[in-house]
């Protein structure tokens, strides 16, 4: 049962994130973030960018029918080459474009597992897009060094999946979370993935405690960020885990937790549950991950 519910998260996601690709009326904006750091939005999740003298590095390039929109955006920005491009972990929304910069000359870099299961994905389907692969995988950490920027790309445990990466742009600093942050909403914890509530909860945790006040934060999904959101995001998500392990060892069902608003009416009510993870679904995806042995 449920695995059937977990399924179906995953099929509605995947089908809400086809649904986007499909449609071409993107329009893709760019967003300052410091002097040489700007997101790009348009459909997936964010992008960022570095604009260096010689190159540019990118962050996540969603769907590939988006890529010349993309590039376009870019050279708003920037005539110099795209370089490098990290991805934060392997949801198509984040890796779609790959494929398509691997043709232009990008070398590709993420968590190991990011590459073990974009691999995997094209074994099952039988698609097989052996340019759409990171050509550098890492375990915990890796630092760049880029003109004068430093750059740390860290991994963080069973989060949001098992591959997920933060990337830390220190002097510009401005912090790239990935999926282990989405601004104002509930986020998609993706236990088929290796995601979990723990390990979320943890990854933000730990990244509040590499930041600052003046931090500027992209996150994987919603507006422009900084510390402060971040920190109410993360009472969000404590906040849940509490109510939600006590409904749990008082012996409620499975069921009677997915049904009771009261968990998660505290969020429902400041608009974490409008975007495509309400309170129904965030309530689900608690229990499965907490009541998992
Ligand atoms: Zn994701």
């Amino acid at each position: 049962m449920k695995i059937f519910k977990h399924l179906s998260i995953t099929i509605a996601l995947c089908s809400f994130f086809v649904g986007l690709s499909q449609n071409q009326e993107v329009n893709i904006r760019v967003v300052p973030v410091s002097n040489q750091v700007n997101m790009l939005v348009g459909q997936g999740g964010n992008i960022g960018l570095l604009v260096g003298k010689e190159k540019v590095l990118m962050i996540d390039d969603q769907f590939a029918p988006l890529t010349q929109k993309i590039l376009t955006a870019i050279k708003t920005v920037s005539d110099k080459p795209v370089s490098y491009l990290l991805n934060t972990h392997w949801h198509g929304d984040h890796t779609g474009g790959n494929a398509n910069m691997s043709q232009t000359g990008v070398l590709i870099f993420a968590h190991e597992n990011v590459r073990k299961r974009l691999e995997n994905a094209q074994l099952e389907k039988k698609e097989f897009l052996p340019n759409s692969l990171p050509n550098f995988t890492f375990t915990d950490q890796m630092n760049f060094f880029f003109e004068d920027e430093e750059i740390m790309f860290l991994h963080f445990h069973n989060g949001h999946t098992d591959g997920d990466a933060m990337v830390y742009f220190v002097h510009n600093n401005v912090l790239h979370t990935g999926d282990l942050y989405f601004q104002g909403r509930y986020p998609f914890i993706d236990l088929n993935s290796g995601g979990s509530v723990n390990g979320y909860i943890e990854a933000a945790r730990k990244a509040l405690m590499l930041i600052d006040d003046d931090t500027k934060i992209i996150p994987g999904h919603g507006n422009f960020s900084n510390k402060k959101e971040y920190l109410s995001f993360l009472e969000m998500m404590e906040y849940l885990y509490t109510n939600i392990s006590q409904a749990i060892a008082s012996g409620k069902t499975e069921n009677e937790i997915v049904a009771d608003e009261s968990l998660t009416e505290k969020y429902d009510q400041l608009g974490y549950g409008s975007g495509f993870i309400n309170g129904q679904k965030i309530r689900q995806i608690f229990y499965s991950s907490l009541s998992a042995k």
